[in-house]
């Protein structure tokens, strides 16, 4: 299977620049995300790879082949679209073969293709059914199956599970991975949900206003993301502005003092001194305490806060802790619930604070 490769893609609606000369390669095999807020530019970054729209500069390769200007047709590319998209007039078995019937493939070979595209979804035995007696997460699979059975070189989705309940949607995203694996086929999935993009792809491209702002592997987009925007937009992170006022710690270490004077150690590679930083904090890799009695690691941070209010979430209590000017989430197990006004120490390491260059007004 061949990967898809854009070159400098530009596509703009009058004055709306909606794809800002991006780049990317995905790789022959690889399911890639783009991930990113509406408006960003996904959608129309999938539509000019399936040739639904022409970009205004710019080349889109599939494997060696160029297709900038080619019409869909001559693409060899499945679409999955986010409102399924069947035919209600047709069957699901043709709405199967339509696309076979298209390309003049035989009678017996389109039983064939359309059979196995049915066992793979696993929907075989609702071939004579019309998609209003299909429930939503079936209707999804037939729209996928569609999509597979002309043996497309690239399957493209557009947020293919965004209309179905959240049970399902996750049961979803694992049977399109699967699939996606088992037949090798190069896959780019656009999504505004993050938990979506994190659980199924090799890789996630997350868009902001035109451009791939960040580009990396689900672990990489989460635990070091390279910018603000991406800090905020994949999980939950707090921020902290402060000036690099120590170097060389032990460790590798250095300190970074906020305007209010509270000192936090963090990771020192590559930073200059009085350079100014942001620190992004998760809630889950911070721990709180009451009245610490126990010892900490020699380097971890350990500061003084209030709680401003708590939240029951079901599997987390997520507080809302003042240091100083900052407040920081923090996520704890939950036996118990601290109350507003209650005094507590946070621990943080500094391997877990994520740093990004500029203060929060960059991006
Ligand atoms: P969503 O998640 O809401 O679908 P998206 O990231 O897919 O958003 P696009 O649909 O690619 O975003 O739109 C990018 C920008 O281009 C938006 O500002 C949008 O309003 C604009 N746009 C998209 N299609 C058209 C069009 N046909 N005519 C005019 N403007 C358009």
């Amino acid at each position: 299977m061949p990967g898809v490769r854009l070159v400098n893609l530009l596509k703009q609606f009058g004055k709306t620049i909606a794809v800002d000369r991006i780049r990317l390669d995905i790789e022959d095999g690889e399911i890639l995300t783009m991930l990113g807020p509406s408006g960003c530019g996904k959608t129309t970054t999938l539509r000019c790879i399936a040739g639904f729209l022409i970009p205004d500069e710019g080349e889109i390769y599939l494997g060696n082949q160029h297709v900038t200007t080619l019409p869909p047709e001559q693409r060899d590319i499945g679409f999955v679209f986010q409102n399924y998209a069947l035919w209600p007039h047709m069957t699901v078995y043709d709405n199967l073969a339509f696309g076979l019937r298209l390309r003049q493939i035989s009678k017996t070979e389109i039983k064939t293709r359309v059979d196995n595209a049915l066992a793979m979804v696993r929907l075989s035995g609702f071939a004579e059914r019309y998609p209003r007696q299909l429930s939503g997460g079936q209707q999804q699979r037939i729209a996928l199956a569609r999509a597979l059975v002309i043996e497309p070189n690239v399957l493209l989705l557009d947020e293919p599970l965004s209309n179905l309940d959240a049970q399902l949607r996750e049961e979803m995203r694992f049977e399109i991975r699967e699939l996606q694996k088992r037949l090798g086929i190069t896959a780019v999935y656009v999504t505004h949900d993050q938990a979506e993009a994190l659980a199924l792809s090799d890789r996630i491209a997350v868009m902001n206003k035109g451009v791939i702002t960040q580009i990396g592997t689900p672990e990489q987009i989460y635990n070091q993301p390279s910018n603000r925007f991406v800090a905020g937009f994949i999980g939950l992170s707090s921020f902290v502005e402060g000036t690099v006022t120590q170097l060389n710690q032990a460790n590798g270490c250095a300190v970074v003092t906020t305007s209010d004077q509270v000192n936090l150690r963090v990771p020192g590679d590559h930073l200059s001194p009085q350079q100014k930083v942001t620190l992004a904090i998760r809630p889950e890799y911070i721990t709180l305490k009451k009245n610490m009695t126990e010892a900490v690691p020699e380097q971890a941070n350990v500061l003084e806060g209030e709680v401003i209010r708590a939240a029951y979430l079901g599997d987390v209590i997520d507080y809302r802790i003042s240091i100083g000017q900052w407040v920081l989430r923090v996520h704890t197990p939950t036996d118990s619930i601290l109350p507003a006004g209650e005094k507590v120490q946070l621990i943080i390491p500094p391997e877990r604070i994520t740093l990004i260059p500029g203060d929060l007004g960059q991006s």
